[in-house]
């Protein structure tokens, strides 16, 4: 689903040269719940922004889906990044439009047209439990009903993968526990793979197959969850 082959991202600063991501090398599989763990600075969010295709790598190969897309044009890479949606810890909603519309939102982007955009929101506004709530704006929501909005609205245009930037981390234990239900339920209702980054073992613990522990840029230790956090 996707692979990442030596992949290193370099920052050029007036202090010098900063390898965010150093030489890292990762298989995620289709289907699959995948943690990226690590204390900050250690290269999770450039590796998510390469993943999405929002940084090219310096060196190395990110292959999404079969595709190669560190030297395809932008064209192209609109439609990979298509494929891969994102949440958010800070949710990143649309603070004037109502849940309905913030889910609506990529959809018509997309240029769905309105009957269809409207069966749809109905569908994903389901599927994230927030029936009642699409007149709703979101300072009338909950952090854990806002994060169900970001949800509704990753899914719209039903990616294959979703990136998952720290997506719990505003919220108090039982919003994210119910957060990381709702994960695990959309990854097995539609086999979406699910790439999931934060510095909360918790989090990985509770819902990820297989897990990468990052340091100073790299991939210090990868693999099953529970052996990779088995106590000794
Ligand atoms: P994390 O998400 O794990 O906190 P980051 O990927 O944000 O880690 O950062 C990894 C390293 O790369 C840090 O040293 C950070 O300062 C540096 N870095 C990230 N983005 C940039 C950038 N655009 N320019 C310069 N340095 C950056
Ligand atoms: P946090 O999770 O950090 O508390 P919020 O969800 O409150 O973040 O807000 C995210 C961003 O949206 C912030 O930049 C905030 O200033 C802005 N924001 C929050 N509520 C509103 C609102 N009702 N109208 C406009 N902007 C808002």
């Amino acid at each position: 689903m996707i692979s990442l082959k030596d992949v290193s991202k370099k920052f050029k600063t007036k202090q010098g040269t900063i390898i965010a991501v150093d030489d890292v090398n990762l298989d995620i599989k289709q289907g699959e719940i995948f943690g990226i763990i690590g204390y900050s600075g250690a290269g999770k969010s450039t590796m998510i922004r390469l993943l999405n295709g929002l940084e090219k790598p310096t060196a190395g190969q990110i292959i999404v889906n079969g595709k190669e897309i560190t030297s395809i044009n932008e064209e192209k890479l609109r439609q990979v990044r298509h494929k891969v949606s994102m949440i958010f810890q800070h949710f990143n909603l649309l603070w004037s439009r109502t849940v309905a519309e913030n889910i609506a939102f990529p959809l018509e982007i997309a240029g769905i047209p309105k009957e269809q955009r409207k069966a749809r929101v109905n569908e994903l506004i389901e599927l994230v439990g927030l029936e009642g709530r699409g007149n709703y704006y979101p300072s009338q929501l909950s952090g854990g009903q806002k994060q169900r909005v970001g949800i509704a609205r990753a899914l719209a245009n039903r990616p294959e993968v979703l990136l998952c930037d720290e997506a719990t981390s505003a919220l108090d234990p039982e919003t994210t526990d119910s957060i990381l239900d709702l994960l695990v339920s959309i990854n097995e209702k539609l086999g979406l793979t699910i790439v999931l980054i934060t510095h909360e073992m918790q989090v990985i613990q509770k819902i990820c197959n297989r897990v990468a522990v990052m340091e100073g840029g790299q991939v210090v230790e990868e693999g099953d969850v529970l052996k990779v956090f088995q106590n000794p």
